[in-house]
């Protein structure tokens, strides 16, 4: 018999969102409602004609593109197959067997997977109403920790921690621990982000962005990280050579120089999940403040959650079920386009009618 090393043969898959039936609406994945950025668009064309050309192993156009937009040096951003492949490749890198990786309660569950494959140890700190704690991510450091994972903005929560309570976590950390910070959402984040930037220059810290989100381009699979030297250098050797397609490459180096389109996405977005959560807060439920493309609706029980999923699904809109992050009680909302966020909307409305 061929047996898999045994902690892989012991690990769970990772599972991603059951997207419904093919004609439904997936509001389970946090995908833009929105395509993306017609110059992305039109450039994939002129590329796809170079596609029996090997890509460029070093992502040039896009770390340009990057460099310019965020005034950061290209020789610090490395480029992953999805920023998941950046996060996988950092914990393969810094951490082994029995190692500890500290992250927050209701963190992105993919690290958690990361975290199996090497045979090092989850360790979970909990949140405060639904915010990452600084202090309670402090409180679980060891001599075993390696690495603290902060996803902020959160998901599956969607609130955000202010940038300098993630400066206080690098200051308070360590020396010997290597903190990633998962942005994926940080363009939907108002706040200022120069802060954390500036971490990476001192040395030890990590972020991790995407084009899957705000970007639109979850198909192209194209996710950027700012690395201190030291720590990039050691990342990359783990980086399939030629990890992004030629495609790819060209589409996301245009949409990161298409910041109007991005931002119009953003605001939108943002213009029709405050209004989703301001009517589903009117007619009861609890929603924590978003700054994300998506949002956490809570029940009152995991029966009325249960009975919306079902409910939603009967209508062909597909949530996010929250059990794997244990929140069996609480459906997350990708925001969709409008009539979409109506339909969701006018169902769960109804739903809280019916009961009181
Ligand atoms: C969507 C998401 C990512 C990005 O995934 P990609 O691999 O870049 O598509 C990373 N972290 C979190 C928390 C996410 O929700």
């Amino acid at each position: 018999m061929i047996e898999a090393v045994e902690h892989i043969a012991g690990m769970a898959p990772y599972t991603l969102a059951d997207k419904g039936a093919p004609d439904s609406i997936s509001l389970a994945e946090n995908e833009s409602a929105f395509p993306p950025s017609e110059l992305a668009i039109s450039a994939a064309v002129g590329a796809a004609s170079a596609a029996q050309n090997y890509p460029d192993p070093d992502w040039t156009e896009i770390r340009n593109a990057i460099a310019e937009v965020h005034n950061i040096p290209s020789s610090g951003i490395l480029c992953g197959a999805g920023s998941m492949e950046l996060i996988g490749a950092s914990v393969r890198a810094f951490c082994g067997p029995h190692d500890e990786v500290i992250g927050s309660e209701f963190g992105y569950l993919f690290v958690m997977t990361a975290v199996a494959q090497v045979n090092a140890r989850f360790v979970q700190a909990p949140e405060e109403n639904f915010h990452v704690s600084v202090d309670a991510l402090l409180d679980r450091v060891t001599p075993a920790t390696k690495l603290v994972f902060v996803c902020n903005p959160g998901n599956p929560t969607g609130t955000r921690i202010h940038n300098a309570e993630v400066c206080r976590l690098r200051m308070e950390l360590p020396g010997d621990v290597l903190l990633v910070v998962d942005q994926a959402y940080a363009e939907f984040d108002d706040q200022e982000h120069q802060s954390v930037f500036d971490l990476v220059v001192a040395g030890r810290t990590v972020i991790t962005r995407t084009f899957s989100k705000a970007y639109g381009l979850a198909g192209a699979r194209v996710g950027w990280g700012y690395f201190p030297p030291d720590i990039a250098r050691e990342v990359k050797k783990l980086l399939n050579p030629n990890n992004i397609s030629g495609v790819s490459q060209t589409m996301a180096a245009a949409a990161m120089r298409d910041q109007d389109w991005m931002k119009q996405v953003v605001t939108k977005t943002a213009a029709w999940r405050d209004d989703f959560r301001q009517r589903l807060s009117d007619a009861g439920y609890f929603i924590p403040r978003s700054h994300s493309n998506f949002v956490l609706i809570q029940f009152a029980t995991v029966d009325e959650a249960q009975l919306a999923d079902r409910e939603l699904r009967s209508e062909g809109l597909i949530l996010r079920s929250m059990g794997g992050y244990g929140l069996p009680n609480c459906l997350r909302a990708t925001i969709g386009d409008q009539a979409a966020m109506d339909r969701a909307a006018g169902v769960l409305i109804t739903l809280k009618g019916a009961k009181s």
